[in-house]
Parts: structure tokens; C-alpha cells; sequence
């Protein structure tokens, strides 16, 4: 099953959980608008090379589009759907005042050269111009994009606008109007919830395996180990780092930082990808692709808690193996959605021409995602329904409000 259908599976599963007004299910179902666009790009060597990007603008009731962009050779418009319904369903369960859109271009960035990045990216905001803008549509980071990236498309939408226009690009570099605490907001909004949920799990000294270890699961991992937790195995794209001691989190990093990847790196045990899923420990995080966890190998599946840092990292045929297991799944919609939430602080920032500090930034976050997270928790425990469908309910219940206030 594709992924977006997956994603509209969730939605699906949802109409016997709350009444809401059919007409809600059935615009939800559709994007409101896709943008296939042909980026050509002059390469180093004078060829001229054509890139293939989207832009789904999913849905807009609560406020302008927002959505990071992903630059990964397996992209494809099925997967950009589905993140931007998420998107729409992640800004619902916060209750910020954005939408839902996503974006990607077919490409490897480590198969190319900085300048051929920067003119692609110069080239994605350059080819869909109009339709961006900080009341219209916000794109951001994702899987393959930068800060760096994210200035040079700010940079171009400025010069398009003929008037710089911070606020029509988040995930910036604070020195170009980034927030403060943007690098790690997605693992620290995470973060937040795991430490309580642990505690009302009664779980010390957890033992943590981290899928990816980018943005996400790299941060996700430094704040464990911060923390004291117990870091048992970590993967990225090459493979997977285990110790039954605990791994050394820096020296990972350094490791990755000169040679690209941790598979391989000293004082490690070499596990595939699959292996490091299936291993026993107490919290699973998930941070590196959609569709990981399946009918094929839910059953292995040995953590007592999953943290979705990834988006649509489990299928939903093997939620529901995972329900009936017991394990407690904390939702992509709100278990990443720290970094949409800075995201919306770095916009409201530049709106305003503010400034906030580290600090206000973080309690923000946390004045944020915690209410959400504990009103997700109620309903779970007082409707019997999974954290995933309490999520969505809340979502669900806001976008109804907004349909209906604006009477569209
Ligand atoms: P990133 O590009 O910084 O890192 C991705 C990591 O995944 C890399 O370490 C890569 O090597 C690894 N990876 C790729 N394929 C893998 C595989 N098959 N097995 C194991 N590891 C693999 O991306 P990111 O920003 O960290 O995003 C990761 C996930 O988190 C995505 O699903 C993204 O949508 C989600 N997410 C990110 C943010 C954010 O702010 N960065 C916010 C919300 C959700």
C-alpha cells in the first residue's frame, strides 16, 4: 500500500471513533492543491540537468501552508502527500495557527556539489515563487535540507519579493533570522514527552535505540545521553552501531563527522537496519524513513514504548499488532512535531521583528507540547482508543472549528 494511502487509512479508521461532519472526512482525503515542477540547474561540468520537485499545498483552514522540504532521490509525489496531510494533522493537534504542506525534489545531495545544491534550491523557490509567501505557503527543513539551504532560499524569496521576507522561509540560520533552539527542537519536543511518559511508566534508566541519526535521531541521542540513558544501538542509512554498554554518543558523532557514517566506528558492533529494530530495549525512536515497521516484522518488534521522530515509520496494519501487544506508540503528529512548533516561533519571530532567548524559546516548546500531550493521554485513557487516534481526534475537532468559523 502506498503511503499516502496509509496516511488516509488513519483518517479512515477515525470515522467510527468521532462523529464529525462527513464533509470534513471527504475534503481531508484530497490535497487542495499539487505543484509538479521541472527545476533545470547548469551543473559544474556545463551540462544542463533537469530536477524533478513538488509542492503539496494539503490544507490551509488554520492558517498559511507549512511544511519542510525533502531532498532524497526517493521521493515521489506519493510520499510528499502524505507528509503534508500530516503536516495538516500535526499543526491541528498543537493547535498553532498553520496548515498543512510538504515539499521535495528527486535528488541525492551528497551526489552533487554545494554550489549545484545552491543554485536547486535557488531554482525550487525561483520556479514556484507565487506560490509562496509568510501568509501563503512557509517551506522549511527536512530529510536532506539545511539551515544553510534555508537561508539561500530566504535569500532568493527576498530577492524575488523585492523586499527581504524573513518569515517566508523557517529552519533558517539564527544569524538570517533563525530562532534559537530550531537545531533541536523536533528531539526536544520528543524528549519532553518520552521523560514523562517514562515516569508514569515507572521506567528508570531507560535503554534507548535510535533509527537514524541525522536532525532527529542525532539530537534525540544527545539529549538521552545528557540525560544518562542508556544508548544500546544506533543506525543510519550504512547500517547500524551497537553496544551492551551503552555507546558513546560524541565519539559517534565525531565519527560521523569524518567518515559519513557510524557503521564501523570503534568500541561498536556492526547490526543491519532491520536487526537494530528488532532489538529488546526499553524505548524504540524511530528518526529516518516512513513505512520501517510492518506486518513483515512487528511481531519481532521488542521495545515497550515507540517514539516517531520519523514520520509514518510504522504501517498501520502493524499499529494494530502493535495495539493489541500492549506497546505504547507515540504518535508522528506529536511526538516530532517540536520542530513545526519552532518552526511557527522562528515565523511568528520575524513577523514581530522579535528576538526570543534560548529559554523562552524552550519554554514555549514545552507550553506547547505538553498540554497537547497530556490531552492526548486523557482522551486515550478515557476513550480507550490508541494515542495515534486521540491525536487525530483533537485535530480533528480543531479543523472542524476552523471549517466551520470561516463558513468556506
Ligand atoms: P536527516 O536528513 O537529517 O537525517 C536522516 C537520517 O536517516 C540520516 O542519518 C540517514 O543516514 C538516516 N537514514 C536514511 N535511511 C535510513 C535507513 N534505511 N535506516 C536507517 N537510517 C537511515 O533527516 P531528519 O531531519 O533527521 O528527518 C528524519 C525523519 O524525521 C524524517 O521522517 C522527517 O520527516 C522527520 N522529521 C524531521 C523534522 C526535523 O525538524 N528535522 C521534524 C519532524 C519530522
Amino acid at each position: 500500500m502506498s503511503i499516502f494511502q496509509n496516511a488516509i487509512k488513519q483518517l479512515e479508521e477515525m470515522k467510527a471513533i468521532i462523529n464529525i461532519s462527513p464533509e470534513i472526512y471527504k475534503l481531508l482525503e484530497v490535497p487542495q492543491r499539487i505543484l509538479q515542477v521541472n527545476i533545470p540547474i547548469k551543473m559544474d561540468s556545463g551540462e544542463l540537468r533537469i530536477f524533478e520537485g513538488y509542492r503539496v499545498q494539503y490544507n490551509n483552514w488554520q492558517g498559511p501552508y507549512k511544511g519542510g522540504i525533502r531532498y532524497f532521490e526517493g521521493v515521489n509525489l506519493d510520499e510528499v502527500k502524505a507528509l503534508a496531510f500530516w503536516m495538516t494533522i500535526k499543526c491541528a493537534v498543537l493547535g498553532i495557527p498553520m496548515g498543512g504542506g510538504k515539499g521535495g525534489v528527486i535528488v541525492d545531495p551528497k551526489k552533487i556539489s554545494k554550489n549545484e545544491i545552491e543554485n536547486l534550491s535557488r531554482g525550487y523557490i525561483k520556479t514556484l515563487f507565487s506560490d509562496f509567501g509568510p501568509q501563503k505557503d512557509v517551506p522549511g527543513p527536512d530529510m536532506g535540507t539545511t539551515p544553510e539551504i534555508m537561508a539561500w532560499m530566504a535569500d532568493e524569496y527576498g530577492k524575488l519579493n523585492g523586499a527581504s521576507a524573513p518569515a517566508a522561509v523557517t529552519g533558517k540560520p539564527v544569524e538570517v533570522g533563525g530562532s534559537l533552539g530550531r537545531g533541536n527542537s523536533t528531539a526536544k519536543g520528543g524528549f519532553m514527552v518520552l521523560e514523562n511518559l517514562l515516569s508514569k511508566m515507572d521506567i528508570n534508566n531507560p535503554c534507548v535505540v535510535i533509527q537514524g541519526f541525522g536532525n532527529a535521531g542525532m539530537n534525540m541521542a544527545k539529549l538521552c545521553a545528557e540525560k544518562g540513558y542508556k544508548v544500546l544501538a544506533i543506525s543510519d542509512s550504512k547500517g547500524g552501531a551497537f553496544n551492551s554498554d551503552g555507546l558513546n554518543v560524541n565519539e559517534l558523532i565525531d565519527f560521523k563527522k569524518l567518515n559519513g557514517t557510524i557503521y564501523g566506528a570503534p568500541r561498536t558492533e556492526l547490526l543491519n537496519n532491520q536487526e537494530i529494530l528488532e532489538l529488546a530495549c526499553d524505548v524504540l525512536v524511530p528518526s529516518a524513513l516512513e513505512n520501517q515497521i510492518t506486518e513483515e516484522n512487528v511481531e519481532r518488534i521488542k521495545a515497550k514504548i515507540i517514539l516517531e521522530l520519523a514520520n509514518g515509520p510504522i504501517t498501520p496494519e502493524a499499529d494494530k499488532v502493535l495495539e493489541n501487544k500492549g506497546i505504547v506508540v507515540v504518535p508522528d503528529v506529536l511526538a516530532n512535531a517540536g520542530g513545526v512548533a519552532v518552526s511557527y516561533f522562528e515565523w511568528d519571530q520575524n513577523l514581530k521583528g522579535e528576538r526570543w532567548s534560548d529559554e523562552e524559546v524552550s519554554n514555549k516548546l514545552r507550553d506547547l507540547m505538553m498540554p497537547n500531550f497530556f490531552k492526548m493521554l486523557e482522551l486515550s485513557r478515557d476513550s480507550h482508543i490508541s494515542l495515534r487516534k486521540s491525536a487525530f481526534a483533537i485535530a480533528l475537532k480543531r479543523l472542524e472549528e476552523a471549517y466551520n468559523s470561516r463558513n468556506i
